[in-house]
């Protein structure tokens, strides 16, 4: 025997249904739901993207429906196909169930509902149960919507010359400083599990001028925030011959604008179950920290705890702003004080007490840190040996620098972050398949 690797199928998908009309096909799919009317039965057939309506009838149905036939069964229906309407008039086929295989049977019903719109519980118990709870279909659009958000990245970067990369993961030093770094016994050495791809993507544009990386980074996060997660999905590009940071921040919006445009286009269903509002992106204004950190205290008499950072609530404040002075549902926050940006991050010139950074905020939340980097070696060793960091622990990452680096740059945008904004959710759980936190391991 041999493999040819020619995909082989006698099923039929619901796309291709409009060249069957009226005729017979065979769809696989799980039995989603069943809803019994007075002769007749709706049988809810949900496949990898859609539901599709099927149709039981003792008038057409060789098959006898008996107690067998229950919801989460995998089922191999024959039937016609056999054109309809929704209730807004739009086109939607039908099968008139013919014969159904049952392939297989569920031991127990599931323990929480996920056949009406929405999987109505608390959210810790949405997360427990989530290998059932994700086939509700509202649930599990939000994760083919990521997906969308994921292959936009990458789409647009490869078309820009990007070359796509992997890091390693296990590290010999956490590179975004600060206490929430996983210690790690590695063979009896203390390692750290990656904070960010940071000190590899940046090696890395010395060799292909343009990387990027979709790959999961780790926080320890002590505290339990409806923001923070201890593993999430980084989206990082570096990118290196830049004139100023500003080239980052026009990467990043026409990243941004291509992945608003595929998903109104290529995951249109998914929007709509999802009630999202896809953000129009012309152009997105910008202000420096200081003037931003004006604005919060004269125009909303915002009290500043902390003048080098923004808490929560200033990012909300500015959000409202942007949308109010700017109609735009982002902002970018540039030249962050150089004291709360880690050590790889250029200082402005003008003014070294300021960086060449930016956050680009969404919907008055973070989602993104960027910035210029230093590339000049002594510049680096100089500005590590201020904040009393030992260069020589970090001369694999300096070899960057020692051996010839060019002007270069980029950033780090959440995906789960980006999620939960565009769904309009308030827990980033809600936008993390398999979340970790502080209390949470499992599933
Ligand atoms: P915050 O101030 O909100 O804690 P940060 O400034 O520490 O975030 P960065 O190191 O700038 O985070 O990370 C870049 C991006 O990664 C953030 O803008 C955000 O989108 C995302 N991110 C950072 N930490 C987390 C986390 N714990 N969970 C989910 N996403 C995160
Ligand atoms: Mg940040």
């Amino acid at each position: 025997m041999f493999i040819t690797g020619e995909q082989k199928s006698n099923t039929v998908a619901y796309a291709d249904f409009e060249k069957y009309e009226d005729q017979i096909v065979t769809i696989t799919g799980t039995i989603h739901n069943i809803r019994m009317m007075s002769d007749f039965a709706f049988v809810i057939l949900r496949t990898a993207r859609e539901t599709i309506q099927c149709v039981y009838a003792e008038s057409f149905s060789n098959y006898r429906m008996g107690e067998d036939v229950k919801e989460e069964c995998a089922a191999k229906i024959t039937g016609k196909v056999v054109a309809g309407e929704t209730k807004d008039g739009s086109k939607r086929y039908e099968v008139q169930i013919h014969d159904i295989e049952l392939l297989s049977h569920p031991a127990e019903i599931p323990p929480v509902v996920i056949t009406k719109k929405q999987v109505n519980c608390d959210l810790s118990t949405k997360l427990d149960y989530r290998p059932v709870t994700l086939r509700n279909p509202k649930e599990r659009a939000i994760f083919k919507l990521q997906e969308g958000i994921q292959r936009g990245f990458r789409e647009y970067l490869t078309k820009e010359g990007f070359t796509e990369i992997h890091s390693p993961k296990i590290n010999f030093a956490g590179a975004e400083g600060g206490t929430n770094v996983f210690k790690l016994d590695y063979f009896g050495k203390q390692v750290y599990l990656a904070q960010s791809p940071q000190l590899y993507k940046q090696a890395m544009v010395a060799v292909y001028e343009r990387v990027f990386e979709i790959a999961p980074v780790f926080r320890a996060e002590h505290h339990d925030t409806s923001r923070h997660l201890n593993e999430y999905i980084s989206m990082d590009f570096e990118m290196g011959f830049i004139d100023s940071f500003e080239d980052i921040m026009n990467m990043e919006a026409g990243v941004l604008k291509y992945i608003m445009q595929l998903l109104k286009t290529e995951y249109k269903n998914e929007v709509e179950l999802l009630h999202i509002e896809i953000p129009e992106i012309k152009e997105i204004p910008v202000l420096k920290f200081m003037e931003a950190k004006e604005i919060l205290m004269k125009t909303f008499k915002y009290k500043p705890s902390d003048m080098k950072d923004f808490d929560p609530e200033e990012e909300q404040l500015l959000g409202k702003y942007a949308k109010k002075q700017f109609n735009s549902d982002f902002i970018f926050i540039t030249h962050y004080p150089s004291k709360k940006r880690p050590f790889y991050t250029m200082d402005d010139p003008e003014d070294p007490e300021y960086t060449l950074s930016f956050d680009l905020l969404f919907r008055g939340l973070e989602i993104t840190s960027g910035g210029q980097r230093v590339h000049d070696y002594n510049a680096q060793v100089e500005k590590m040996v201020k904040l009393g960091m030992n260069p020589e622990e970090f001369a694999t990452y300096l070899m960057l620098h020692k051996y010839g680096a060019p002007p270069h740059g980029g950033l780090g945008l959440g995906l789960e972050r980006l999620t939960m904004h565009l769904l309009g959710a308030k827990n980033v759980r809600e936008a993390t398949m398999f979340p970790r936190d502080i209390n949470r391991v499992s599933p």
